[in-house]
């Protein structure tokens, strides 16, 4: 394994930046399937040291259910401008559960859980380890 050294940040310092109007459209969304969890697709560009995310796109058949939320990825066109998901906890809890980790799709997984407000929106990598996350007013 390479290991960068300098003084930039090292590969798994990855920070997520997410404009405000699409953390706006998550709690939206979140708060429409509360108590049960909701499921989005992000769209973004994905580069080695950052993830922007800009739009939402919601995922054809999801299921939506109190413990789970989910959608058959084979049903996803081929786009590359989808970065990960983003779904919603109706408990208190952000931290992407085993079920998460197991169906983890693109480079960033976003996890809102309740009362939905940008506090409690968090970004984890493939592995659950959290990463830094930016809203911006773009
Ligand atoms: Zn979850």
């Amino acid at each position: 394994m390479f290991l960068f050294k300098g003084k930039k940040a090292t590969a798994d310092e990855r920070k997520v930046i997410m404009t405000k109007q699409t953390a706006d459209g998550l709690i939206t969304y979140s708060k429409s399937y509360h108590p049960n969890e909701g499921i989005l697709i992000l769209k973004g560009k994905s580069k080695r040291q950052q993830v922007v995310i800009e739009g939402l796109v919601i995922p054809p058949f999801s299921t939506h259910g109190p413990y789970y939320s989910g959608f058959p990825t084979y049903d996803l066109p081929f786009d590359l401008s989808y970065v990960g998901t983003a779904h919603s906890h109706p408990g208190g809890s952000n931290n992407p559960s085993l079920e998460d980790l197991n169906n983890y799709y693109g480079v960033v997984s976003i996890i809102i859980c309740y009362p939905y407000e940008y506090e409690t929106i968090g970004a984890f990598d493939r592995n659950g380890k959290p990463l830094h996350l930016e809203i911006i007013d773009a």
